[in-house]
């Protein structure tokens, strides 16, 4: 039974359920962001997150900071760009759009691959974009949270080591790290942004990022200063390698709790092989994808195999729209969310199914959801005499 006050299952693509020993470590005591303790949890936290991004090169750059998802764009617009330079992103709903915007504000150059809704840009495509320019990064999300759409890491580090080297890889894995399959290393990806409070399992409130030691090194031989002064490596650099080794130091404030709560959600992430938590993402996800084609539902994501694991974005039968649908999911105990992608919000609803909802089959939340689903749709079309 959980200790959690009785409430309907969060099954939107983040914030996710939590899992009792987090909502526990949430309400841990004071402590001294300087005091041993509290160094020593925001140390061994550091090297957690190295085993869930799967890096071994000790050089590799672990960034945990009081933020939401949306600080791990400013830290790559304020430090591994410079004003003036270009970067290719690959648009596969809502977040691209996003990220092109942080880019411009300190001064970089955004050029938008875009592909149409529920379908990704191409490869052949992005080679020819690469080869026009010289791109000082290429951003790519995952998970496109507004559409459901995966990316494929793995072929486009590939391509960008064949086609254009120097090019960094930034990898936007708000949706997907925990969820979704990521190699730091053997993906040679050069930034993994993410937040706490998707497929990790937490309350929002943490922005977590692995840089690599190339991307590291084109920080330090920049040419202008960080273009901020809170989300500048130079500042939290230091502090995250004092804390790794164990040792107080300070720039700004951690949020204690919250720092408790990743350490307590990663050590259960981490008990068992990482592999096998992306296995079981996977599997829950087909059987919703399963189920949502037998109630005659289409999903966003064009191809299965460009569809995510953590979430699925469902369109709804024509003439339904989100606000009469989803009451009818609140009154049966799930939520779900709306539509996010402009051009076609009012035609679509999302599921998140990650983290603690997935692992553990007793909850049986999903089972919940799909019968809420069925039976919310029988209820809103009877009304409507459809
Ligand atoms: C949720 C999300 C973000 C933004 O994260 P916030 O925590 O809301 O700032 C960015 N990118 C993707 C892919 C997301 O899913």
């Amino acid at each position: 039974m959980s200790s959690q006050p009785s409430h309907p299952s969060l099954l939107i693509p983040g914030p996710i359920e939590i899992s009792d020993e987090v909502s526990q470590a949430m309400g841990h005591y004071a402590q001294s962001h300087v005091g041993q303790p509290f160094v020593n949890t925001f140390g061994e936290t550091l090297t957690q997150l190295r085993q869930l991004f799967q890096t071994s090169n000790p050089k590799s750059q672990p960034f945990v900071l009081a933020g939401s998802g949306t600080l791990g764009w400013d830290l790559v617009a304020a430090n591994l760009v410079e004003p003036g330079e270009d970067v290719l992103v690959l648009h596969t709903g809502y977040f691209a759009d996003s990220f092109a915007d942080c880019l411009s504000i300190y001064g970089a150059k955004p050029t938008q691959l875009k592909a149409p809704i529920g379908d990704r840009p191409q490869l052949p495509e992005i080679e020819a974009a690469l080869k026009e320019k010289k791109y000082k990064a290429l951003t790519v999300t995952h998970v496109d949270t507004s559409t459901g759409v995966l990316s494929q890491i793995q072929a486009l580090s590939d391509l960008i080591r064949r086609v254009s080297p120097d090019t960094l890889l930034v990898v936007d894995g708000v949706c997907s790290v925990g969820g979704e399959e990521i190699h730091f290393d053997n993906m040679a990806i050069d930034v993994c942004l993410t937040a706490s409070q998707k497929a990790i399992g937490c309350p929002p409130g943490l922005s977590i990022t692995m840089v690599s030691e190339k991307a590291m090194d084109v920080f330090k031989s920049r040419k202008s200063p960080p273009g901020s002064y809170y989300a500048s490596f130079k500042n939290w650099l230091p502090i995250m390698q004092n804390y790794e080794a164990n040792k107080p130091s300070y720039f700004a404030t951690p949020p204690t709790q919250l720092v408790q709560a990743l350490n307590t959600s990663l050590k259960s992430i981490l008990s068992n092989p990482i592999s096998d938590r992306f296995a079981q993402h996977k599997k829950v996800s087909d059987y919703v994808k399963s189920k949502v084609k037998e109630l005659g539902l289409k999903e966003l994501a064009s191809d299965p195999a460009n569809a995510a694991h953590t979430m699925t974005a469902i369109y709804l039968p024509e003439g339904l729209t989100p606000p009469e649908i989803l009451p009818k999911l609140m009154s049966r105990g799930v939520i779900f969310a709306g539509g996010l992608h402009k051009e076609i919000a009012a035609k679509y609803i999302r599921f998140g199914h990650m983290g603690v909802s997935i692992t553990d089959e007793s909850r049986g939340e999903v089972d919940k959801a799909l019968n809420a689903l069925k039976e919310g749709l029988a209820e809103v079309q009877q009304a409507k005499g459809q």
